[in-house]
């Protein structure tokens, strides 16, 4: 008989949760005005609302922990991490970060003005704050195939390369760089296949501008390329981490994800004069170049969350857990973002909830239904989080209304993503007996789904 799978490491620290009951939760949501971002973490029993800087680090990361080196200027840690930078990822220059959004605010401080246009997949919120707070313009430029969450594409992450062609063919000269997110978070954690990435390239250099990885997960784009894409099979992680590297000029991480720690960002570029643009934001928002935000102690984990990060057996563990969840509610008919992505399932709030109007925001009124069934944290990637158009101040509504259900690394085991699909399962069975959602009390001018304040419609 052939062994079934388990996970590629053992657990030596744990940590209490609390289940809580119905009563408590309709009152604690009640309270946070209808937001999940506001409730105590000990009012959630399973925690999705993010993988970002909530996974557990390892034996090894906690070790090198203890041996950073606090020198504000040239640490031992700083030499560390930029070793780990250069053999795993590539790149000659980088300067650290407090967090992947402060990477974005350093890089286009140097790079983005009034007016331009950064072409794309889909971009992230921060990517796309920072892009229009700046009064440019994010442009989407995702295939077709991936808002529609029923279809089968196994990079539904790629940018259209004959949309790009054509825009830039029309537009260049407005475009200061052209960014590709690995994999594409808001498209459902889908990934992008080198072939595209490698496309990209080709047009970039036609129009001679250079390209950005927005890289949070970067090496669960490369786990799915070495899965799914011809030839790549017999590759290691770490040599498709390498070649899909070769086709960016400049990086910007949220180490929080893929490199498995809990606060930490850089910028990695190979270009000495953008490093150098760089580095007056750098010191100006973040810190000096050679710490950038973090402390010695943080870069040291840091390191080494990259190299285990990039290892097939941690990242087999870690995408397997996020399809198994995705079977279950499979099981259960359930619609979700299909194939499942890599660090997250994005289950389908139109399909389950078409009676609730979609100014009511649906998927927000499925996370809420989702944590009082079993304190289960979800988050919305809809209506909410698209924001305002910021000419018109009209509320923007994507194709996509989803409930994102994002699984930390190395945290829960499949026990848990029992308990999710099952407590799915229950608010889907009763979908029909739910007809209205929410009402936004406040909000803010700009990313408004992190503190908006809502109530029953
Ligand atoms: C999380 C994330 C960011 C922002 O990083 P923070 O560390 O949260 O500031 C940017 N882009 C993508 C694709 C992300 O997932």
């Amino acid at each position: 008989m052939e062994l079934p799978f388990a996970e590629s490491y053992k657990i030596k620290m744990v940590e209490t949760i609390r289940r809580s009951t119905r009563t408590e939760r309709e009152e604690w949501i009640k309270t946070a005005k209808y937001n999940l971002f506001n409730l105590k973490s000990d009012q959630v029993f399973i925690d999705l609302l993010t993988d970002s800087g909530t996974g557990a680090m390892s034996d090894k990361q906690w070790g090198a922990m203890m041996v950073g080196d606090e020198s504000y200027a040239g640490a031992s840690s700083y030499y560390n991490l930029k070793n780990a930078i250069k053999n795993i990822l590539g790149f000659d220059y980088f300067m650290p970060t407090h967090q992947g959004r402060a990477a974005e605010n350093v890089l286009f401080s140097a790079l983005v003005k009034e007016g331009d246009c950064i072409p794309g997949n889909s971009h992230f919120d921060t990517t796309k704050g920072h892009i229009e707070f700046r009064k440019a313009h994010a442009v989407d430029l995702t295939i077709d195939i991936a808002s529609d969450t029923e279809a089968y594409h196994p990079f539904k992450g790629n940018v259209d390369i004959d949309k790009l062609e054509k825009y830039m063919a029309e537009n260049a000269a407005k475009v200061p760089f052209i960014i590709v997110t690995v994999t594409n978070n808001t498209a459902g954690g889908q990934p992008v296949s080198m072939e595209c990435l490698r496309e990209v390239r080709r047009v970039a250099d036609k129009h001679n501008k250079p390209v950005l990885f927005d890289s949070a997960r970067f090496a669960e784009n490369a786990y799915f390329i070495k899965i799914r894409e011809k030839g790549y099979e017999n590759k290691t992680v770490k040599e498709i981490v390498k070649e899909m590297f070769s086709y960016a000029d400049f990086m910007t991480m949220s180490s929080k994800k893929d490199a498995i720690v809990n606060i930490g960002g850089f910028i990695a570029m190979k270009s000495q004069e953008v490093w150098r643009q760089c580095s007056t934001y750098n010191i100006m928002f973040e810190g000096f170049v050679t710490y950038g935000g973090m402390a010695g102690r943080d870069m040291n984990a840091l390191s080494v969350g990259l190299d285990e990060g990039t290892e097939f057996e941690y990242l087999e563990t870690r995408i397997k857990q996020v399809e198994y969840l995705g079977n279950r509610l499979k099981e259960f008919g359930i619609p979700f973002q299909s194939p499942a992505g890599g660090h997250a399932i994005f289950v389908d709030a139109n399909k389950i909830l078409p009676n609730v109007p979609k100014e009511q925001f649906r998927a927000q009124t499925l996370a809420v239904e989702l944590y009082l069934e079993a304190g289960i944290r979800g988050v919305e990637i809809g209506a909410l989080l698209a924001d305002r158009d910021p000419e018109t101040r009209e509320n923007r509504f994507p194709k996509l209304e989803l409930l994102r259900l994002a699984i930390p690394r190395r945290t829960y085991t499949n026990n848990h993503m029992d308990v999710i699909a099952v407590a799915l399962k229950n608010v889907f069975d009763r979908r029909d007996s739910i007809k209205s959602g929410l009402k936004i009390m406040w909000e803010a001018p700009i990313m408004r789904h992190f503190t908006v304040e809502l109530d029953k419609a």
